[in-house]
C-alpha cells in the first residue's frame, strides 16, 4: 500500500506538486497520467523515495518513509520498491543475468542464491536463452524484460514505472503491458505507471489524471475485468513463479 498525504514539492520559484493526497491498494495497477510537465516524473520520483518532498507523508507497506535516514532509505527502496524506466537503464558491461542479479547481491543474497533467482526471473520473462547476452545484443523489448527482471528479483512489494514503454514498438509495448498485469495476477504487486499511452492506462485499474501539481480526476476502470485481484498472493511470499 502506498500513501501519500499533502505532498508539495518546488523546483527554486517553480512549484511542481501543490498538495497531492492519494492512496494505492496492495495489487492496484494505476496509471499516472497528464499533460507534459504535469509533475507526473516528480511524483514518481517522491513515491519512489528517490526525491524528497518539501512537506508531506509518505507511507509504503507501513513504513513512514520520510522519516527513514538517508542509509535505511536505500535499502529500504532496494527491498519493497523496484523501478522501470523508460530506458531500461541496464549495465552495459554486464550480461542479462548479472544486471538481473543485482539488486538481489545488493540486498545481500548470496551469489549462487542471487543466479538462480535472476535465472528463474529470467525464464518467466521468457529470456533464459538471453541470460549471457549483454544489453546492446538484445532487442528493445529484450532489453526492457531484462530490465523488469531486475526491477522484480527482489519481489518488491511495489513497482514503479516511468513510461516503461515509451521505446518500444507495438508488438513489445502489448507483451510488456500483458507482463504488468499478468505478474500483479500472479504475485500480487501494485503497479504505478506513469504513461502517456491511452491504451495502456485504459487498461489499468484506475487512472490518476494530474494537471498543473494536482489530482484533477483519480477514476476507477471496470472492475469485473480485474476480478483476479482477488485471487492475487502475497508478492514477498510468494513461492515460485
Ligand atoms: P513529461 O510528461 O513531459 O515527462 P511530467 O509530467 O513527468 O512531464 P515532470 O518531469 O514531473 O513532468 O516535471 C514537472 C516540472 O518540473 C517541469 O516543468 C520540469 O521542467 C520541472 N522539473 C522537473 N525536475 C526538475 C529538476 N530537477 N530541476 C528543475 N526543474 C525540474
Amino acid at each position: 500500500m502506498i500513501q501519500l498525504e499533502g505532498i508539495t514539492k518546488s523546483f527554486g520559484s517553480l512549484q511542481v506538486l501543490k498538495g497531492i493526497d492519494l492512496m494505492i491498494e496492495k495489487g492496484e495497477v494505476v496509471s499516472i497520467v497528464g499533460p507534459s510537465g504535469a509533475g507526473k516524473t516528480t511524483l514518481l520520483q517522491i513515491m519512489g523515495t528517490l526525491d524528497k518532498p518539501d512537506a508531506g507523508r509518505i507511507v509504503i507497506e507501513g513504513t513512514e518513509v520520510n522519516r527513514l535516514r538517508e542509509k535505511e532509505l536505500s535499502a529500504f527502496r532496494n527491498k519493497h520498491i523496484g523501478f522501470v524506466f523508460q530506458f531500461h537503464q541496464l549495465l552495459p558491461e554486464f550480461t542479462a543475468l548479472e544486471n538481473v542479479m543485482i539488486p538481489a547481491l545488493i540486498q545481500g543474497v548470496s551469489a549462487g542464491e542471487a543466479r538462480r533467482q535472476a535465472l528463474e526471473m529470467l525464464e518467466f520473462l521468457g529470456l533464459k536463452e538471453r541470460s549471457g547476452h549483454k544489453p546492446a545484443e538484445l532487442s528493445g523489448g529484450e532489453k526492457q524484460r531484462v530490465a523488469v527482471a531486475r526491477a522484480l528479483i527482489n519481489r518488491p512489494a511495489v513497482v514503479l514505472a516511468d513510461e516503461p514503454s515509451g521505446s518500444l514498438d507495438t508488438r513489445n509495448k502489448e507483451e510488456l503491458h500483458r507482463l504488468f498485469f499478468d505478474l500483479r495476477d500472479r504475485l500480487g504487486q501494485t503497479f504505478v505507471i506513469v504513461t502517456h499511452d491511452e491504451g495502456l492506462a485504459q487498461q489499468t485499474d484506475r487512472t490518476i489524471h494530474i494537471v498543473d501539481g494536482k489530482i484533477l480526476s483519480d477514476s476507477s476502470q471496470d472492475s469485473s475485468q480485474n476480478s483476479s485481484l482477488d485471487s492475487t498472493q502475497d508478492a514477498t511470499s510468494a513461492p515460485t513463479l
